[in-house]
């Protein structure tokens, strides 16, 4: 047998050189220049523009998109970590930069032609925001049973229709919007086009007030009459659905990712608070009882990196990773909510209370069970893979 070490798989967790120095380079601005504004977001509902500004300075907003179009040329992985490490500090923060790499530019990339990508890329690199609409009122789980309408008007589609919950609706210029061209073609009617804030017709709608990630703009979007040039639907009119599937298979990796920092966000600030808080004359991180439970935590969030760096390493690797993608996303969501919850325990009182952090982290980690298929759309995929065995 070969004994030769080169030959072995490198450790999910061990990072390349250039992984390091993009992780260091994100944590070291979470730090510096998103933690001050955390608390102020969240009751303001609102993620400040100069942070948005600096995100894009500081590269996130691109990351895949190539060096050629003004992008920082990397890969998805990159994304994944870069979301866990906003998260770590701000899962608000983290899921601006997670709609726009994960879903907004990794559709251009597979999905556009070279105009689009000429015309679009560049702006998605150097400060324009977009985002990606496919849920409505009536139709969430079963996405691809949507109402929007969009006919033909010479080089135009005209667009009709509301959509909900849409992430990053007050801050975005540039929106995939799903629509269908051939409501009697089921789900291949679907197309999807781009639209800018600033098309006739299109509005941008009421935004909701939420539970958590307070500070991440969540909006209706109204369109009437839009007119959106022929030029700007978003791969073949009818193939929306397979952009929609293919981006939201990936994108939930970058859930997965929000929801691991998230965790160890809140593991952070426990395991520091249980060292300093004194109770019965010594710090309660010394009972055994306190240590345990932080020990499970940390089992919790080792078994979350794990899935969520193997699905994105899969997925860069070009090998299959559904089925990962979709463990990855129902486990880190579960344990960001177990961990932020202890973490909201053992602060005690100050747990509950907005001065200290773990809260909002509490209030943050129920998103990750919802948003970008619901835990049992996840629990269906994992459970089509089982019935597919012998
Ligand atoms: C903060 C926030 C941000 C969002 N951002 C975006 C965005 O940027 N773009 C976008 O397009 N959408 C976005 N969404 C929408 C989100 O993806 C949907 O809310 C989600 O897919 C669930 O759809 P729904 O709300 O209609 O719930 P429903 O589909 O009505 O589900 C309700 C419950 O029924 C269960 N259920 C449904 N069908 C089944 C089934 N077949 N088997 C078992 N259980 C089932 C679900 O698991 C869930 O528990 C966002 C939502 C929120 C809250």
């Amino acid at each position: 047998m070969a004994q030769d070490t080169a030959d072995c798989a490198q450790p999910l967790t061990v990072l390349a050189e250039d992984e390091l120095i993009f992780r260091d380079s994100v944590r070291e601005f979470a730090v510096a220049r998103v933690r001050p504004l955390v608390r102020e977001m969240d009751e303001h509902a609102k993620i400040a523009r100069a942070l948005i500004d600096q995100l894009f300075e500081l590269g996130v907003m691109g990351i895949e998109v190539p060096e050629v179009y003004g992008g920082a040329g990397g890969r998805f992985f990159h994304s994944v970590l870069a979301v866990e490490e906003l998260s770590r500090v701000d899962p608000s923060v983290g899921v601006l930069v997670d709609v726009q790499n994960t879903l907004v530019i990794n559709a251009f990339l597979k999905w556009g032609n070279d105009d689009v990508k000429r015309r679009y890329l560049p702006k998605l690199a150097a400060g324009t925001v977009g985002a990606y609409a496919l849920s409505e009122a009536g139709s969430g789980s079963d996405a691809f049973a949507l109402s929007a309408r969009a006919r033909e008007d010479g080089d135009h589609f005209v667009i009709g229709g509301r959509k909900l919950w849409i992430t990053n609706g007050n801050e975005a210029d540039l929106f995939i919007v799903f629509a269908t061209i051939k409501p009697e073609a089921g789900y291949r009617g679907i197309t999807a086009f781009l639209v800018e804030r600033g098309f006739p017709g299109f509005t941008v709608g009421k935004k909701e007030d939420k539970l958590g990630i307070r500070a991440s703009s969540t909006c209706e979007l109204i369109l009437e009459e839009c007119r959106v040039p022929r030029t700007n639907v978003l791969g073949e009119p009818g193939q929306g659905y397979k952009v929609a599937i293919e981006t939201l298979n990936e994108g939930r990796i970058g859930i997965g990712a929000q929801m691991l920092g998230l965790a160890e966000g809140a593991l952070e600030h426990a395991v520091k608070y249980t060292k300093e808080r004194k109770q019965f004359g010594k710090a309660i991180a010394e009972f055994q009882g306190v240590q345990f439970q932080l020990a499970r935590a940390a089992v919790d969030v080792e078994t979350a990196k794990l899935t969520v760096y193997n699905a994105a390493r899969l997925r860069d690797a070009g090998r299959p990773f559904l089925t990962e993608a979709a463990i990855c996303k129902i486990l880190s969501s579960e344990v960001a909510e177990r961990v932020s919850s202890l973490a909201v325990n053992l602060f005690g009182g100050n747990g509950f209370v907005k001065e200290y952090p773990v809260e909002k982290l509490f209030r943050d980690a129920k998103i990750g069970q919802i948003y970008e298929g619901t835990s049992n759309l996840q629990l269906q995929t994992i459970a089509k893979q089982l019935m597919s065995w012998p």
